[in-house]
């Protein structure tokens, strides 16, 4: 265990008001089925043993190939569309502005989360480059083909930063010093800032230090779960996962130390059955210890042993981005803000005339993630529509319009001032 704090939400007086939140005791995962033999640790692709040529589509009709980091990594559609690498469109937005790279591996990841489109379990049924997550397909591709492509000319490059997301697997830190040894030995860190998004598991202090020495910039850990108990239900025990809350704090901490302030952080997914409350103050507390959370809106991810459960009622998800954004970038304090029986935020600390400003930029409902080039609060990780369909956006991957700004007004139940 940490030597942070959790604070847990104060007990509800008896309120009976309406749902507008997921709570703990209707977010229980399914439990996971057991894989045929011949299919666990990748053993059907490897059987087949189809050598990889080139770009790997997935889900495309044709057998997945024989392919491993270093050599393979697979990229978020986003990515691949605005490389060229894919053809597609996305609504509301021309390219992304990061490049979100997936080490890979016919094992997969041997981590089981029970929210995650890559789980182990999954095996059953899927190959692991054929596996969605975060809503969408990874195509894979060689490693040397992406750099070839972003180093003609990574000044002006759409990208304003890579990040390389670790799975669990006993490769995975030597791959992901080689893919970032690889990437800037020929694309200035300065053009192109790298993030590390970790596996803290099977991770060292040396590894992590050993990151920023390679030219890494920026150092996350996907807490996901916003409380011991939610992580250990959906990320440990409680699905045959071999992740600790204690492990991952410490690698955290390790990075708050190695990389510095404001260049670490932690990913949290809302809407798992924490309250409000909770994870508000888990946000004061990466703060305090002077890095930023990076927040995910609960979606149930096809195949994932929570794809039955409600994705986060939108009125949760406003009030926790809003009040997030309050305490990560205008210094609000939690205990300045007021919560009910139900840990929901009531009041946010603020003045109505300030608040009303905060919500009137729009940038609070952005996709939150490591920094770009634009500013600071605008994060150069847009994920496009990966927490929520483009019908009913949750992380808004541009700049909210006047009609995107009426709806989060609507959700927030906060109607609009008169200017
Ligand atoms: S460790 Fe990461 S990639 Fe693996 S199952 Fe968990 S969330 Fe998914």
């Amino acid at each position: 265990m940490s030597c942070i704090e959790h604070k847990t939400t104060p007990s509800a007086p008896g309120a009976a008001e309406s749902r507008d939140y997921n709570p703990f005791d209707e977010m229980e995962p399914r439990a996971p089925l057991k894989t045929p033999v011949d299919r666990k640790n990748g053993k059907h692709v490897k059987a087949n043993a189809i050598p990889p040529q080139g770009v790997y589509l997935p889900n495309n009709n044709i057998l997945a190939p024989h392919m491993k980091s270093p050599e393979y990594v697979q990229l978020s559609t986003a990515a691949a569309i605005t490389l060229g690498i894919m053809g597609g469109r996305m609504y509301g937005c021309e390219c992304t502005r990061c490049l979100n790279l997936l080490l890979t591996y016919p094992e997969g990841c041997r981590a089981n989360c029970a929210y995650c489109g890559l789980a182990r379990h999954r095996e059953a049924d899927r190959d692991y480059a054929d596996r969605n997550f975060i809503r969408v397909d990874w195509p894979a591709v060689p490693m040397t083909d992406i750099i070839d492509i972003v180093s003609k000319d990574a000044a002006n490059s759409p990208f304003h930063r890579m990040c390389i997301s670790m799975i669990t697997h006993p490769r995975s830190e030597e791959d992901t010093f080689t893919v970032l040894e690889q990437w800037t030995d020929r694309i200035d860190p300065d053009a192109i800032p790298v993030s590390i998004l970790s596996n803290p598991t099977t991770m060292t202090r040396d590894d992590v230090q050993r990151t920023k020495d390679l030219g890494a910039d920026i150092f996350t850990v996907a807490l996901d779960a916003a409380t011991p108990e939610l992580f250990d239900r959906t990320r440990g025990k409680g699905v045959q996962s071999p992740h600790k809350w204690s492990k991952y704090w410490e690698i955290m901490l390790q990075a708050r130390d190695i990389f510095g302030p404001q260049k670490f952080g932690a990913h949290i997914i809302v809407g798992m059955g924490e309250t409000e409350y909770e994870v508000l103050n888990l946000v004061q507390e990466l703060v305090d210890l002077g890095g930023h959370s990076h927040m995910f809106c609960f979606f149930p991810e096809q195949g994932s042993l929570m794809d039955h459960l409600p994705a986060t009622p939108r009125d949760q998800w406003r009030r926790v981005q809003l009040a997030r954004y309050l305490i990560d970038y205008r210094d609000v304090r939690v205990e300045k803000m007021r919560f009910d029986g139900q840990g929901r935020v009531v009041d946010y600390g603020v003045a109505d005339a300030e608040l009303a400003d905060v919500i009137d930029e729009g940038i609070a409902f952005r996709t939150s993630g490591c920094p770009g080039k634009f500013q600071d609060d605008i994060s150069a990780c847009d994920r496009p529509y990966g927490d929520s369909p483009p019908s009913d956006i949750a992380s808004y991957p541009f700049a909210p319009k006047k009609k995107d700004m009426k709806r989060i007004r609507r959700q927030l139940d906060i109607p609009v001032t008169l200017e």
